[in-house]
């Protein structure tokens, strides 16, 4: 009989352990750090679940399989872009080899798709707003309907933005009703009022007793109208779509239009309705968007060429009226039939197993704060049980939904290519 091995009783050291699993790619620190954990928890048998743990906690794809289209946990509007060099002509005249703007193609591309004068990028629609407010209202007083002062997402509450921009906010009219006159008496009342904001709320709605002053009639007070807009709907009458306007867009206004009614600026994210990368957008009256590019907090605010390459992308497609090209429009418009023929395909080549898949008609909700009561109709793969820590598990992670103890994993955000991943991963709990 062989005396019992050393190596049963004592555990390996952290660096053979570390050393065990080179081959995943992760850096040796990475390693380390998992084997230290293993080892304290007492399961260095289980190291390879500690570096799959590791793996998983860097930034990876994953499959948005829960049908709220703009997750902002999933960064929003889905975007693939390869890119194909390492330098780009970001701030490069490649007319004459002069220095040139990092902001006058892309923005010039966003304003020309929206009826603009003239826009401005920077990181996102919080920084639009702050800029905005800094550059044109240089620290006076800005009132906002009492019905606007919304918190939006994480942490954007606009009195807050507001004030971080330096300007004092004036509070107009009732949560439920503000007319043109209390702006009037607003601006009567207050000499330092250079500007009015008006800002959409755009994941409530009051309904019932209601009345807000639309941008028009705010236009008739003589002051620059400011509006956040949030979403960055281009176009009323989405050009892009050539089925036009998808009724679940419901009364949500647009960039072209708020203009057209005689907003002086606008802003809007870049990862919402528009289908972009995150960023923010100002445009409107060239005199004011000239303001807000060389306020010195631009400076601070200005995306990088990853970003603004990303978003010229998605400007060129607007102005060739493909939304097919936009991930977002072409998830979010994908025809009802398509999407069942998908999901019956998945159920019988995941095969009959214990946790029953079955096709179920589902609503997607467009999401990213915008839109709280539309859906979109859609249809999903319906699981016994709750597995979606087991669907986070799979190779390319899978992010689903639990609605009254089933599983639902919704097709329309899910890219077709992802379906063998949805297949191997419900073969996978089988246990097949
Ligand atoms: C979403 C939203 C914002 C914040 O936009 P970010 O791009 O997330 O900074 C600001 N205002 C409105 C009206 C919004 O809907």
């Amino acid at each position: 009989m062989n005396p019992p091995s050393l190596n049963i009783v004592h555990p390996p050291s952290v660096d053979t352990l570390a050393r065990s699993r080179t081959d995943t790619g992760l850096p040796h620190p990475l390693l380390v750090d998992a084997a230290r954990a293993a080892i304290a928890a007492g399961r260095h048998h289980e190291y390879d679940e500690y570096v799959e743990r590791a793996k998983r906690r860097l930034l990876v794809p994953v499959i948005n399989a829960t049908g709220v289209l703009l997750h902002t946990n999933m960064g929003r509007a889905p975007l693939s872009m390869q890119r194909n060099s390492g330098y780009s002509n970001l701030e490069l005249n490649l007319d004459d080899g002069r220095r040139g703007s990092r902001q006058a193609r892309v923005a010039s591309l966003i304003a020309r798709a929206s009826g603009a004068e003239a826009a401005v990028v920077v990181n996102n629609c919080a920084a639009a707003v702050m800029l905005g407010l800094a550059a044109i209202a240089k620290g006076g007083a800005v009132p906002v309907s009492r019905g606007e002062l919304v918190e939006i997402g994480g942490g954007f509450r606009v009195p807050d933005v507001l004030k971080q921009s330096g300007s004092r906010l004036v509070e107009v009219g009732t949560t439920n009703r503000t007319r043109i006159a209390d702006y009037e008496a607003a601006i009567t009342e207050n000499d330092d009022i250079s500007i009015v904001l008006k800002v959409h709320p755009s994941n409530y709605r009051i309904e019932g007793f209601q009345e807000e002053t639309s941008v028009k009639e705010l236009a008739t007070l003589g002051l620059p109208v400011i509006v956040d807009l949030g979403s960055g709907l281009l176009d009323d009458s989405c050009p892009w779509l050539s089925n036009g306007r998808p009724a679940w867009l419901g009364d949500e206004p647009a960039v072209r239009q708020t203009l057209g009614q005689g907003a002086d600026l606008v802003m809007f994210s870049g990862d919402k309705l528009l289908g972009g990368p995150q960023a923010g957008i100002i445009a409107g009256r060239a005199d004011l968007v000239e303001q807000c590019s060389r306020h010195p907090l631009m400076r601070a605010l200005r995306p990088g060429d990853l970003i603004l390459e990303a978003l010229q992308t998605v400007a060129l497609a607007y102005l060739n009226r493909d939304g097919d090209a936009i991930d977002f429009w072409r998830t979010a418009t994908a025809p009802i039939g398509p999407l069942r023929d998908r999901a019956e395909a998945i159920v019988s080549a995941a095969g009959p197993n214990a946790f029953g898949p079955r096709v179920i008609d589902t609503e997607a909700a467009p999401g990213g704060g915008s839109l709280p009561t539309t859906t979109i109709a859609s249809v999903g793969v319906s699981i016994v049980g709750d597995v979606t820590a087991s669907l986070r598990a799979a190779d390319t992670p899978i992010i689903a939904r639990v609605n009254d103890g089933s599983t639902i994993i919704d097709l329309r955000a899910v890219d077709p290519a992802d379906d063998h991943a949805i297949i191997s991963a419900l073969g996978a709990l089988g246990g097949s």
